[in-house]
């Protein structure tokens, strides 16, 4: 349909962009793992997968983040405004109960009762598939308050304000998304929400199953649920108490039927336990849920210690219950020993996984329980869509767009590294895409950017261990060598454009200390007339996945340089690879594979190994008035406290977060990413072969699809397969002959 809006819309006087312009990003995630089930939803509608989507539909989704006087400041995104991709489903409403109280019946039944009812309310986004009549939904929960509750007495009595407050109150269940922040743990509204997501989706899914009449007993042939993290882990409670008290099975039965229901992905590498709930939070918002969960506990504990007898340490570090004051349930653990399969995101983390945080669960449960998934990115979107010419090209080369359904034909382009001429064709879109983010930065910032210039770019939330405080440091270094060179020297070196973006979680102060220290040296830099066109520093506003789709085709650098071991994947190193970026990394999460797709000698690699990590903070720790050993970065740290960008008190955090505890030993990764910084200068000077790495990136991007990751979930757990949408037109046929 593209040109024949486009053209329709010039008869308005319109142009397609503003159009766009017009639509608002679904502000329902919260960074890399939103956006992973995102890609998800796309290809399991391209590969035809049976499957839903099922969320909450917050009003409020992820704040919207500006930047002033260098701070981030958030506000709330209304982003349902104007949502034309929503069809609401009044007919489709689950009730859903909180609070109450459990008694026994005379069979000796449990029933919860007396509680508060809350209307779930359905909304469904359709999620067509490329190429394919297959569409899928997203089905979205938004609550109210149940319609019997609604107290006609007040109203009728004129008090209309006490007559709402309860509608009120039921709709901030749904009304905001928690941003990935460790403070929020342990909030009962939290705890609703996640609750009433899990209910509402269960039932939609059990009503759906009751359909085909089937016993019980079938339930795992025809239903698998895939939980997201620990968020979600509730349903495995919820379910198993639907079939108890309501569907009368017996415990063990019901436990056997939930246990081959459910598999579970995790998607942190932190050795702590994120999720836990306060037992007084739990039996007074779901007493029921709450007696389900100790009787899950005892039995799993039973199996414990019966098959590793008087091994009382192991016994407390695997109960679900945690004897904290007031005791606190692990939501990890019901998410374990819930689902039959567990997997981690790329090859390390899953490694790793199984040697921290679920090595006792290895022990007891065995191996097999536990898998690898790496992450993927939806080509359609991260290459079609946000780079609509290098597809054309790619397309042009290939001779089809089969490679959005099927990346693996993307390694054809290694056919075509000496091509001169697809080469320069090959160039001259990037440059066209480095001009369209250098406009929008000069629109939005102010600051005009050379696009000969190599553009640098680092778009990721800010958590410490993604580490943008090494690449601003690196910045710094860099700008500390330009000031100190003679003048007639600086013409040899290459211009860079160091471009930042990213929210920071409200309640992470070092986070939001690191935004205001890179826009202060960008001010500084920016406006330095010995620097010029030779360095630029950008933060862009309220990083998002449309601002996503304008940076990743611009990039001729990405940086992923979390310290070893913390990042669990990282999609946004596909995405730009998959542009014709290249990529700095250090040797974590999926940055490994990429490295192994695309060769070690089209990446720049830097820093130490994940199993080398704990002894350099075994190190930090034995000796804690340790020098800084690099004698680069101390330089950097003195020209910060000397005051070169401006006042150094609000900037001394950054620093002396480093110089302090260096958790993430940036001190000791830093000369070595000085040095590949250094490799990617000298690279870039010669064009023909960046070039070459930047298609040799692309060609080694198959194995990054979505569909493969979605693929791999459809035939190593989920044990289902494609169905394809019938021809209506061919069923029409039929009628009528
Ligand atoms: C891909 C993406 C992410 C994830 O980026 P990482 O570098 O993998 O953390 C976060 N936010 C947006 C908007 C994205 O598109």
């Amino acid at each position: 349909m593209k040109d024949v809006v486009t053209e329709g819309l010039q008869d308005f006087g319109f142009t397609v962009e503003d159009l766009i312009s017009q639509e608002h990003d679904a502000a329902l995630g919260n960074g890399g793992l939103g956006r992973l089930a995102s890609c998800f939803l796309d290809s399991m509608a391209t590969c035809q997968l049976p499957a839903w989507g099922y969320g909450l539909r917050y009003r409020y989704g992820m704040f919207k983040q500006q930047i002033v006087d260098g701070n981030q400041i958030e506000h709330p995104d209304y982003w349902l405004d104007f949502n034309p991709w929503e069809f609401p489903r009044p007919d489709v409403t689950v009730d859903v109960q909180f609070y109450g109280r459990v008694r026994k019946n005379r069979e000796g039944k449990s029933v919860w009762q007396d509680g508060e009812i809350i209307e779930a309310v359905a909304h469904d986004v359709p999620i067509p598939g490329y190429d394919t009549r297959n569409t899928n939904s997203l089905r979205l929960w938004s609550s109210r308050a149940s319609s019997g509750e609604f107290d006609f007495q007040k109203f009728d009595a004129g008090d209309y304000e006490n007559a709402v407050a309860d509608q009120l109150t039921a709709e901030t269940i749904s009304a905001v998304l928690y941003p990935n922040d460790d403070l929020d743990r342990g909030r009962e509204l939290r705890l609703k929400q996640q609750y009433l997501w899990c209910a509402a989706s269960l039932s939609d899914i059990i009503r759906r199953f009751k359909k085909s009449d089937r016993p019980w007993s079938d339930f795992t042939d025809y239903v698998v649920i895939q939980l997201n993290g620990t968020h979600p882990a509730l349903a495995i409670v919820e379910l198993q108490r639907i079939l108890v008290d309501l569907e009368e099975l017996n415990f063990n039965e019901a436990w056997q039927i939930v246990s081959r229901t459910f598999a579970y992905t995790t998607h942190t590498t932190l050795p702590e336990v994120r999720e836990k709930w306060p037992v007084p939070m739990i039996k007074k918002l779901l007493p029921r849920h709450m007696q389900l969960i100790y009787e899950i506990n005892h039995n799993w504990l039973e199996r414990v210690k019966k098959e590793f007898p008087g091994d009382l340490g192991l016994l407390n570090r695997v109960s679900i219950i945690e004897e904290t004051d007031p005791k606190t349930v692990r939501t990890l653990f019901i998410g374990i020993l819930g689902s039959f399969k567990v997997n981690g995101v790329s090859e390390l983390h899953s490694e790793q996984i199984t040697q921290t945080t679920f090595k006792d669960f290895v022990k007891i449960l065995g191996r097999g329980r536990f898998t690898n998934v790496t992450n993927g990115i939806t080509p359609r979107r991260w290459l079609h869509q946000a780079n609509p010419k290098l597809s054309a090209l790619i397309a042009s080369k290939l001779g089809s767009y089969d490679f959005l359904k099927d990346l693996y034909l993307l390694q054809r382009l290694k056919l075509y590294t000496n091509d001169s001429e697809f080469k320069k064709a090959w160039a001259d879109i990037k440059l066209e895409n480095k001009a369209r983010l250098a406009n929008y930065i000069t629109d939005t910032t102010g600051v005009q950017v050379n696009i000969n210039a190599l553009f640098d770019v680092q778009v990721k939330w800010f958590d410490e261990h993604k580490r943008q405080q090494l690449n601003i440091f690196g910045v710094i270094h860099r700008y500390l060598k330009i000031k100190a060179m003679d003048p007639s020297e600086r013409s040899g070196l290459v211009p860079r454009v160091s471009i930042f973006g990213g929210k920071a979680a409200p309640g992470n102060w070092i986070g939001k200390k690191t935004i205001h220290f890179i826009n202060k040296v960008a001010t500084t830099i920016n406006k330095d007339p010995d620097v010029g066109d030779l360095l630029k520093v950008v933060f862009i506003e309220d990083y998002n996945v449309s601002k996503a789709e304008l940076i990743c085709p611009a990039s001729d650098l990405s940086e992923h340089i979390s310290t070893a071991g913390t990042e669990a994947s990282g999609t946004s190193n596909m995405k730009f690879a998959l542009n014709g970026g290249l990529i700095i990394a250090t040797i974590d999460g999926s940055n490994i594979e990429v490295i192994e797709e695309i060769g070690e000698d089209n990446t720049f690699l830097f820093g130490h190994l994940a199993p080398d990590v704990e002894d350099v903070r075994r190190a930090h720790a034995e000796n804690p008035g340790r020098e800084c050993p690099s004698k680069n970065l101390l330089s950097v740290f003195n020209a910060v406290l000397d005051g070169m960008f401006g006042d150094p008190e609000p900037l001394a955090a950054v620093v002396n977060r480093v110089i302090d505890q260096d958790h993430y030993i940036i001190s000791d990764d830093f000369d070595s990413y000085i040095a590949a910084q250094d490799m990617v200068d000298e690279t870039y000077r010669d064009q023909d072969k960046w070039i070459e790495k930047s298609i040799l990136s692309v060609a080694g991007m198959g194995k990054f699809s979505s569909d493969r990751s979605v693929w791999q979930y459809s035939e190593e757990i989920w044990n289902i397969e494609s169905v394809a949408v019938k021809d209506p037109k061919r069923r029409e046929y039929k009628k009528s002959s």
